[in-house]
């Protein structure tokens, strides 16, 4: 068996100890005599797997009391509908900070329910975030939705958005559980899993108490906050297999030392990189270095020809999925929680071996 360091963007790596976990435990889980994946729903091994990953995932984040947990499906994208649905109540505008190609899209999707006010927005052309002091912010504005890291342009907040009692919603997909944030100045939370908690298939909604019910009228069931909260994520039959391999990741994080530890691992993995691009002048990232992303860090070559041969010889040397996003070229390194430190460097000593051949 050779495992290769995967930097793709999601779905991403997972640690290699939770896929063997998962493999020991697939035919007959915990002497269950089936696979998690075999099980239903509602039976007591499955309520116990469920309930564990919730447990452990509020002791990692250290999420009060008065949040919901939320495991549902239909990816990040479909809380780009699922925010306004639920929370305009009754309000016909929401503001919104745009950052880059996410926000975009979750723009344009609460287009289709109230007015969106674009409060701020990164100067076209320019890798950064807006300075708080130049958020417009409304105060009639059902709430304030933002993306904390930007996954394709490689742009994070350095900062988090005051909004006053305007409630705040944060897209987490690309930064959920690489270090500790404070749930309590959120109104909302979401991530798609397949990054930094387990496999696609699974979406992790956070929502504080007080934002559930009366959603917009027409509002699929699925859609739901207050449906999916008061079922326990179950109205419908929920995807179990992701849900359960998330709980692994849970484990796994706490084992080591969760978010904190996390957070200094991530720090110096993306300083690493970072200091390897900037100390070159054949590699280049054009983030502005307040708002670098510790999770993806796209790069480009001096000589964008020279791309494919570094995305075959990176290949051979068993660095993989290094292609930047379509919609930007060149490169870009996803290191999510479970790209080892050994893999980010095992990447630097390859950029400065190819600087040397190539430059
Ligand atoms: N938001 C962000 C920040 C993302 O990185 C992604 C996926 N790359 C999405 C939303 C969309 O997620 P999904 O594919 O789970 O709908």
């Amino acid at each position: 068996m050779s495992r290769v360091y995967n930097f793709s963007a999601g779905p991403a790596a997972l640690p290699e100890e939770v896929l063997k976990q998962a493999q020991e435990e697939m035919l007959d889980w915990q002497g269950s005599g089936m696979s998690v994946m075999e099980m239903s729903h509602r039976g007591k091994e499955f309520m116990s797997i469920a309930a564990q990953a919730e447990a452990d995932l509020r002791e990692l984040m250290a999420i009060p009391d008065n949040y919901k947990v939320l495991f549902m499906q239909g990816g990040a994208s479909s809380q780009f509908s699922m925010v306004p649905m639920n929370l305009l109540r009754g309000k016909t505008s929401a503001d919104y900070i745009n950052t880059g190609s996410w926000s975009k899209k979750a723009i344009a999707e609460a287009r289709k329910y109230c007015q969106v006010n674009v409060v701020a927005e990164s100067p076209a052309g320019e890798y950064t975030v807006p300075a708080p002091d130049t958020l417009k912010l409304n105060r009639d504005a059902a709430y304030l939705h933002y993306t904390p890291n930007e996954t394709i342009q490689g742009v994070e907040f350095p900062y988090v958005p005051e909004s006053g009692d305007v409630p705040l919603v944060a897209d987490l997909s690309s930064t959920i559980l690489s270090r500790p944030v404070d749930v309590s100045k959120f109104g909302v939370i979401y991530a798609g899993a397949q990054k930094n908690i387990g496999p696609a298939g699974l979406t992790v909604v956070i929502v504080r108490d007080d934002l559930i019910g009366e959603p917009v009228k027409g509002t699929p069931a699925m859609f739901d906050y207050k449906i999916q909260a008061d079922g326990d994520s179950m109205y419908n039959t929920p995807p179990t297999y992701g849900w359960y391999l998330a709980g692994l990741v849970f484990q796994w994080l706490k084992r080591n030392g969760g978010l904190a530890a996390m957070a200094e691992t991530n720090q110096r993995k993306a300083a690493a990189l970072y200091a390897a691009i900037d100390g070159s002048d054949f590699y280049h990232n054009p983030v502005e270095k307040s708002c670098r992303s510790w999770m993806n860090v796209p790069f480009t070559l001096a000589d964008a020809e020279l791309d494919g041969k570094f995305l075959a010889e990176a290949k051979e040397a068993g660095l993989v999925t290094l292609k930047g996003h379509r919609s930007v070229g060149g490169m870009r390194a996803s290191i999510y929680n479970a790209m080892p430190e050994s893999g980010v460097k095992a990447l630097i000593d390859f950029m400065a071996d190819f600087e040397k051949r190539n430059g």
